[in-house]
């Protein structure tokens, strides 16, 4: 029996889902159990209640998954098939996605904790991820090319590139949007006509495990996506399997180093889209209400748990206290509650282990000497809740400055001008995303040019979209998500000249 908010009744199929003892992995268009070294309980966060059981794939069962990734890269039909019938499985896809939107966010919910109006906006989010690379099936090109080579008397040449897919790619996803960022995965290599094993976060693999069946549903080749459960050990011996061509990671900047260093060793193409701690900068003459609920949205949005979660924030001198005032406000009017609950705001974060590294940094606030502005508890005794968190701080070297927490804390910091605020925003060893409000046009430009940042938004807290291209510079990451770029990081080019 699962225990969940009494207002909400779960979907018969997620029940169904549920009944089995270990969910399998997905592997050639089967659900596999079996090989396994071990397996993992899946808490929901809310109630602390082990809601599933999944498997530990082995050394073997890995094998088995890329084994079958390689063979429908070289021989399954997926290699033959043309770039229109790719965007008409996509496309399927994302209507088979919003047909079971009830019953993927209900699994997300339960597994992740977060609110389930916002399990339905990612998956939503997901079906559209696919729409949009279901177009750039049928729009990869090459270019004609001039070359400069000498030829002999009476011959001609014609060159050209082609885009061609990487191979066989391993995805390796966290557990904080565990949806969103699989489609922005898998969406791009399927539509370049990759392959694929994805692991899921050993913390939220239910929902992927259930959306995982649904490309056979809907007519993808055995073998084309391929999903396997398991803990961080797993994912190394995925990333690092001889038959992987290309990595696609998301998760800390610790493991990406990790996984980018395994990955030169054998000279793998590899993506990493890695920690934050991105700044926001309010100054005095922006719109100070609309600063104030756009900074609170953008770090106490899925409990902090967001890579692009603006973390810190640098306010002009003459309106910090005001400002500081207006967040904490919003801050201790949100209703925090399991994601289940309608009026819920908040749900609670990931897991125990994460809630206790995130307090580890309240307290390390407080003995930096940081001010407690608000929040900083753990609510309940039952269930994963932080309270919403705000310090304020004249240091900008403390370790809550520095480290991303990943939960909601958010740090307030005051600056005199321009570019004393751009110098504090970049003092930091990431680069992923920021923040600028101001009315001043010719401001929020230099902003934009200063800021060492993969997004800066002006005047809206940071938000993804299919369309735009989301990476970080320095230790945030290497390459660039989503838009064009997405499609053709899982492309290689082949340039071919034919004398004739
Ligand atoms: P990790 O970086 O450890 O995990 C991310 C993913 O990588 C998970 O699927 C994990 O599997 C997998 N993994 C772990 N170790 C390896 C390895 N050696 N080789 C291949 N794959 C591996 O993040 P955590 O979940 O531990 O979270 C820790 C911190 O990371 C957070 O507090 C936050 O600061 C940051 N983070 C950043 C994210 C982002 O979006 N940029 C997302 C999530 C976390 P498994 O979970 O099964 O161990």
């Amino acid at each position: 029996m699962i225990d969940i908010n009494p207002a909400h009744t779960l979907s018969p199929s997620v029940l169904k889902f549920l009944e089995a003892s270990t969910q399998g992995h997905y592997i050639n268009g089967e659900v596999v159990s079996g090989a396994h070294s071990g397996s993992i309980p899946i808490t929901n966060p809310a109630t602390e209640q082990v809601i599933a059981q999944i498997d530990i794939a082995d050394k073997k069962l890995v094998d088995q998954a890329v084994s079958s990734a390689r063979s429908a890269f070289r021989h399954s039909s997926w290699k033959r098939m043309s770039p229109t019938k790719r965007q008409g499985l996509l496309l399927s896809l994302a209507d088979a996605i919003e047909a079971e939107v009830d019953s993927i966010a209900e699994l997300l919910t339960l597994e992740n904790g977060k609110l389930l109006a916002h399990a339905k906006s990612e998956i939503r989010g997901a079906a559209n991820t696919f729409r949009y690379y279901a177009g750039w099936a049928t729009k990869l090109e090459g270019e004609t090319l001039d070359l400069s080579l000498r030829q002999a008397p009476g011959r001609q040449n014609f060159a050209f590139t082609r885009r061609e897919p990487v191979g066989v790619v391993a995805a390796i996803v966290p557990w904080n949007f565990p949806i969103s960022i699989a489609a922005w995965k898998l969406a791009p290599l399927l539509a370049a006509g990759c392959t694929v094993v994805l692991k899921p976060s050993e913390v939220t693999p239910l929902s992927t495990l259930y959306l995982a069946k649904l490309f056979g549903d809907v007519g993808f080749p055995a073998g084309v996506v391929n999903v396997i459960t398991g803990d961080g050990e797993t994912g190394a011996v995925l990333t690092t399997h001889p038959e992987i061509d290309k990595i696609t990671f998301t998760g800390s900047t610790q493991v990406g180093k990790i996984i980018g260093k395994a990955a030169m060793s054998d000279l793998k193409d590899v993506s990493l889209e890695l920690g934050g701690k991105s700044p926001g900068l309010i100054f005095e003459d922006a719109d100070l209400e609309d600063a104030a609920k756009g900074i609170a949205m953008g770090i106490f949005r899925n409990g902090g748990q967001v890579c692009v979660a603006g973390s810190r924030v640098y306010i002009q001198e003459k309106v910090f206290d005001k400002v500081v005032a207006d967040i904490a406000a919003a801050c201790q009017k949100m209703k925090m509650s399991d994601g289940f609950d309608v009026s819920s705001e908040l749900g609670p974060l990931v897991s125990r282990t994460h809630l206790d590294s995130v307090l580890g940094y309240v307290d390390k606030g407080l003995s930096e000497g940081a001010e407690l502005v608000c929040g900083g508890k753990r609510p309940n005794e039952k269930g994963y809740y932080m309270q919403p968190t705000i310090f304020a701080s004249t240091d900008n070297q403390k370790k809550i400055i520095a480290e991303e927490i990943f939960g909601p804390v958010l740090v307030a910091v005051p600056f005199k001008d321009m570019e004393d605020g751009l110098r504090l925003a970049n003092d930091s060893r990431y680069g992923l995303s920021s923040t600028v409000w101001t009315k001043d046009i010719s401001k929020a430009l230099h902003c934009v040019s200063e800021l060492d940042a993969g997004w800066v938004f002006v005047n809206a807290p940071a938000r993804s979209d299919a369309n735009f291209p989301l990476g970080g510079n320095k230790q945030s990451g290497i390459g660039r998500e989503l838009g064009k770029t997405g499609v053709y990081n899982f492309t290689k080019l082949k340039s071919v000249n034919i004398v004739f």
